[in-house]
């Protein structure tokens, strides 16, 4: 199983290569060159499996010959045993045919503790066995961030260090990421929004002497791991709901367009999606791309759904590399005309087969405090805010298959947005009831390369 960057232009890896590595030197993303497929057999069979073994079946053919199956077990059962819930990734019932898929029963209360844990537990067996050391930096607009560090924290090879905008963040998700006393864990709160942090991330990147000095490793959602981690869930529902013999449909919340890819990845498998819906906040860049062709970044707009604050969504590349018939050079063109313009304008004939596969919708601030009141007096749910964006468009999508809406956080990780809209405060599970009392470490760092640089340089002693 070999991995090629949508931009043509980089060396094939192995599947090892691609997760050490995150960001192609051609500055394209990883993706497999063929997707494996399951049989409807091999689907069928999956209903009912523990989590932990439906995980190795979806995952096992993604990984060649980097582990062995005993140690992909071993290391799968490890990054899902610190979850508060025997299921896992557990489906609720919100009216006939909608379901709320919880994703948020991790360390950090997020969908990304799914991925993250895992590639904690691949990470350290990778370089333990080679001995070698990494540098993971990451930028987050808050859960990426907590979960990097939650499933990193005290590891020996590794220093993790995540950039995440200063004031944009809840308090929940800052003292996630501040709190840790580990000393390879550092914090950074940069001056900017989380498309400064993206971009400082990726200029560090593309600065080949710094990358391969520090040795420089990615986390982020273009991280190949990390989506493929997070195919999983998408079997494990749809299976529970009737898949392979009756097609499901999801709604996920989105931003940088990882957790939906992953479900387009779980379809071109060969599992049953009817429907895949992309649900965006007031920053609707990809709703606007999607329903017009055209791919323009605006400034982000600060919202109660600030994980999904995003303009310049990473992983939509990946799909359109599919868009564009897996044409490396015109992916590139097209993100060469969106750093000079800001952007660009998908083909006619890439527009027909993305909006083949996806819909989309977006929701306003006043739309999402609506979804939560309305969800909580009919449901009985207590949302958080972006679960309320995917539940408010998933209402507006219901068809004959059972639709799954993805619940990517848990409310006490937004609890000003839940108050406001419900009266009702959420309380953090009790496994996390002291955050509030731990001491906070943390940098301010400009938005700047260079100064970034010199404090990685400095705190590794690279
Ligand atoms: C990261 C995140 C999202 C967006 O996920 P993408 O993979 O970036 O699309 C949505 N909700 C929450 C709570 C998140 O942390």
């Amino acid at each position: 199983m070999q991995y090629i960057s949508t931009r043509g232009a980089a060396p094939a890896l192995t599947f090892e290569q691609a997760m050490l590595t995150g960001l192609a030197r051609d500055g394209g993303l990883y993706v497999p060159e063929t997707v494996p497929t399951m049989n409807e057999g091999e689907i069928a069979a999956l209903a009912g499996l523990p989590y932990e073994e439906i995980a190795f079946r979806v995952m096992r053919p993604f990984i060649g010959e980097t582990f062995t199956d005993d140690e992909f077990k071993a290391l799968i059962a490890k990054a899902y045993a610190g979850f508060g819930h025997d299921a896992r990734a557990p489906l609720k019932q919100l009216g006939p045919n909608h379901f709320l898929l919880e994703l948020f029963h991790g360390p950090t209360l997020a969908f990304k503790d799914f991925a993250m844990q895992l590639i904690g537990q691949l990470f350290q067996a990778s370089l333990s066995r080679s001995g070698d050391r990494v540098t993971i930096v990451g930028a987050t607009s808050g859960d990426t961030g907590s979960a990097a560090i939650e499933a990193f924290r005290g590891l020996k090879n590794v220093d993790v260090f995540i950039l995440f905008p200063h004031g944009r963040v809840s308090e929940v998700q800052r003292r996630q990421m501040t709190t840790p006393a580990d000393a390879n864990v550092h914090a950074l709160a940069v001056d900017g929004d989380f498309d400064t942090c993206q971009g400082l991330l990726k200029d560090m990147f593309n600065d080949f002497d710094f990358r391969d000095r520090v040795r420089l490793a990615g986390v982020n959602s273009i991280n190949w791991a990390r989506v493929l981690a997070q195919v999983v869930y998408y079997f494990s529902a749809a299976t529970s709901l009737g898949a392979p013999h009756r097609a499901v449909d999801f709604t996920v919340p989105t931003g940088n367009f990882g957790d939906i890819f992953a479900g387009y990845i779980a379809k071109t498998m060969g599992l049953p999606i009817g429907k895949l819906v992309v649900a965006t906040n007031q920053n609707d860049i990809l709703h606007r791309c999607l329903t017009t062709g055209v791919y323009q970044t605006e400034s982000v707009l600060p919202s109660i759904s600030p994980s999904m604050d995003i303009q310049v969504s990473s992983n939509f590349e990946r799909v359109l590399f599919d868009a564009y018939g897996r044409d490396g050079r015109a992916v590139a063109q097209l993100m060469d005309e969106l750093k000079g313009t800001g952007k660009f304008t998908v083909s006619q004939g890439a527009l027909q087969s993305l909006q083949d596969t996806f819909e989309s919708g977006r929701v306003s601030e006043e739309g999402t405090s609506a979804s939560i009141k309305r969800t909580l007096a009919h449901s009985a749910e207590l949302l958080c805010p972006h679960s309320a964006v995917g539940v408010a468009v998933a209402e507006n999508h219901l068809g004959a298959n059972p639709m799954v809406t993805l619940a990517t956080a848990h409310p006490a990780k937004f609890p000003a947005a839940v108050e406001e809209a419900t009266g009702i405060h959420p309380a953090l599970p009790p496994r996390m009831g002291d955050l509030f009392d731990r001491p906070e470490r943390v940098t301010r760092m400009p938005g700047d390369l260079k100064a970034l640089e010199a404090l990685i340089l400095e705190r590794t002693g690279a």
